[in-house]
């Protein structure tokens, strides 16, 4: 998932220059801080660790992970989660930020986990999906992410699977294609509830964002059952989009999934 933060330039600039004497350990370190965070090549997520100097990237709790069911822990439906989706919400405008398309939304949308409320701010997808379930990849992976008032974010995962065409990634492909750098104002409405999450089953897990700085304690909420999009809907967003803009799997480590059903 992606988040903008403001780079730390000044501070990691002056860092580098105060320990570096002779000017090739500056003009080397200028070049490394040069290096932003990419799907390929030298600043592909292997790297994420080396080039994200203050990020989590290295941390125990990282995400994305595969999701092995039998070793999730079952959890009869308690209403954790509930999903306030309201017709009316706008789309603000659609950007391509050079590492996924992304929408953005105006006030509207939230859901409830855990007795706090979270406000969707944006969806973005990833080709093919970060999230496995039993190793399997899927061919797109969407993240609507929400942000409470104290900055808490639960993001909702959703696996597509290619079959029937998507009226809903009909509506959002409308507004492509986008080159990178850019930005439309759409200013439309869009319903959410088509996607009928209510009651369906879902994995959660704690995790971070998939992308620098990788921040941790991001509740994810996966949903078991993958939604159908079309084989050319799944082919235009992967246009639109750097290729292969997902992170690889990272290690559960001391964490436990729990399946809500
Ligand atoms: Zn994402």
């Amino acid at each position: 998932m992606y988040v903008k933060i403001a780079l730390l330039l000044p501070l990691t600039l002056m860092a580098n220059m105060s320990c570096t004497n002779s000017k090739h350990d500056i003009s080397e370190g200028l070049r490394q801080h040069n290096l932003h965070w990419s799907y390929s090549g030298e600043t592909s997520p292997e790297h994420w660790i080396d080039i994200e100097k203050n990020s989590d990237c290295g941390g125990r709790h990282q995400s994305p992970i595969n999701i092995i069911h039998n070793n999730a822990n079952p959890a009869k439906n308690q209403n954790e989660l509930n999903i306030q989706y309201a017709p009316n919400t706008l789309i603000s405008k659609v950007e391509n930020n050079g590492h996924s398309i992304q929408f953005d939304f105006e006030a509207g949308d939230s859901i409830n986990y855990h007795n706090e409320t979270y406000h969707l701010k944006q969806i973005h997808f990833h080709e093919p999906s970060e999230h496995r379930i039993n190793g399997i990849i899927y061919p797109i992976e969407m993240h609507l992410v929400h942000v409470s008032k104290t900055g808490s974010i639960s993001v909702l995962g959703l696996l597509g699977e290619e079959g029937d065409e998507s009226q809903l990634f009909e509506f959002f492909e409308s507004f492509l294609p986008i080159k990178e750098g850019m930005i439309k104002d759409i200013h439309q409405k869009i319903d959410l509830s088509s996607l009928f999450l209510e009651d369906k089953p879902y994995y959660s897990y704690k995790g971070s964002l998939t992308t620098p700085p990788c921040t941790e304690n991001v509740n994810w909420i996966v949903f078991k059952e993958p939604i159908i999009l079309s084989v050319e809907e799944v082919l235009k967003l992967k246009n639109n989009m750097p290729i292969n803009n997902y992170r690889n799997e990272q290690p559960l480590n001391d964490r436990v999934v729990t399946y809500h059903f």
